[in-house]
């Protein structure tokens, strides 16, 4: 019996189809809309299944279920998905997304947060699988996490696992893209780190992450290009990556400090991108910060790769 899996991104949307041994037997991956707002990306999702259905040889309504990590504020018992930035032109109204899906492919579809399936795949089929606690620190566009105790997911009142608003610097701190102030989200995520080069790129500091980033088509700093800048030793890149590294270190030893969790998953596109170098950099960076310095916890990066949001959006189906 097959099920899909479909991870909603800002740049793309990621398809699979999947067996009940968790084998990949078709994978799509398409560009997400710039325009026409939330219809015109569940309609890009709706050919992507069908693409990946047709690859596993299956027709996409005989699929016991499709499940969906989206960004936004997410309905779970409507499928309804609301504020989701910087994806096809606006997407601020709630759209009945899971309904839209059902429709037209024919099966049950089960929507929940991105960060929470990702974390959950990790937890059940990668680098969480040999821990009973652990923190899964999602650093990308923002800095999004999921908090596992006894292998159970820590919902709280729905929204459990904000580590990337977990306050650092609480006087005079940077701005965060939530609002607020000093959060570590401000210092670490994609787009405040941008926000920060850009401003300091204009108060004069040179650096090459602009450059980079027209040289490669890109309209925003994306982790390749963090990556690229660093590679060529960019010391704007360079600075604002150890001002986002000191901050993971706090944030991520604080909530330690609160849980005493076995281990810390990171993922996200620059937690994959950065891997092990940054994990092991991660992990000093906390030392000062924990309580309990003798046992710390493991820190791992995320194995699931470029999947993984996708395989965990399948495991929403029932029976998984
Ligand atoms: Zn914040």
């Amino acid at each position: 019996m097959m099920r899909g899996g479909i991870d909603l991104g800002g740049t793309k949307i990621q398809v699979v189809v999947i067996d009940d041994d968790h084998q990949v037997h078709g994978q799509v991956r398409h560009p997400t809309p710039v325009e026409g707002g939330p219809q015109a990306v569940a309609e890009e999702m709706v050919a992507a299944v069908r693409e990946a259905a047709e690859q596993a040889g299956v027709e996409p309504g005989s699929l016991k279920g499709i499940g969906v990590g989206s960004p936004g504020e997410i309905d779970e018992a409507t499928g309804t998905v609301a504020e989701v930035g910087n994806v096809a032109g606006g997407w601020q109204q709630a759209f009945a997304l899971g309904p839209a899906l059902s429709h037209a492919l024919g099966t049950d579809v089960r929507v929940d947060n991105d960060v929470r399936v990702g974390a959950q795949a990790e937890v059940q089929l990668g680098a969480g699988r040999d821990f009973q606690s652990m923190l899964a620190v999602w650093w990308g566009t923002g800095v999004g996490g999921s908090v596992v105790l006894d292998r159970t997911t820590w919902l709280g009142r729905d929204a459990a696992g904000e580590i990337g608003h977990t306050v650092i610097q609480h006087l005079g701190g940077r701005r965060c893209p939530c609002g607020r102030r000093g959060c570590l989200e401000a210092y670490s995520g994609r787009s405040a780190m941008e926000n920060e080069a850009r401003r300091r790129h204009r108060d004069g500091e040179k650096t090459k992450l602009f450059k980079l980033m027209r040289k490669h088509d890109k309209d925003r700093l994306t982790s390749g290009i963090w990556k690229r800048a660093l590679d060529r030793d960019d010391a704007l890149a360079r600075s604002l990556l150890d001002e986002a590294v000191d901050a993971l270190g706090a944030g991520i030893a604080s909530a330690i400090n609160l849980l005493d969790l076995e281990a810390v998953i990171l993922g996200g596109g620059l937690g994959t991108k950065f891997g092990e170098p940054f994990a092991r950099r991660i992990e000093q960076a906390m030392v000062p910060h924990l309580f309990v310095e003798d046992r710390r916890p493991q820190v791992r990066v995320a194995e699931l790769g470029d999947l993984g949001g996708a395989i965990g959006a399948s495991l929403l189906v029932d029976g998984h």
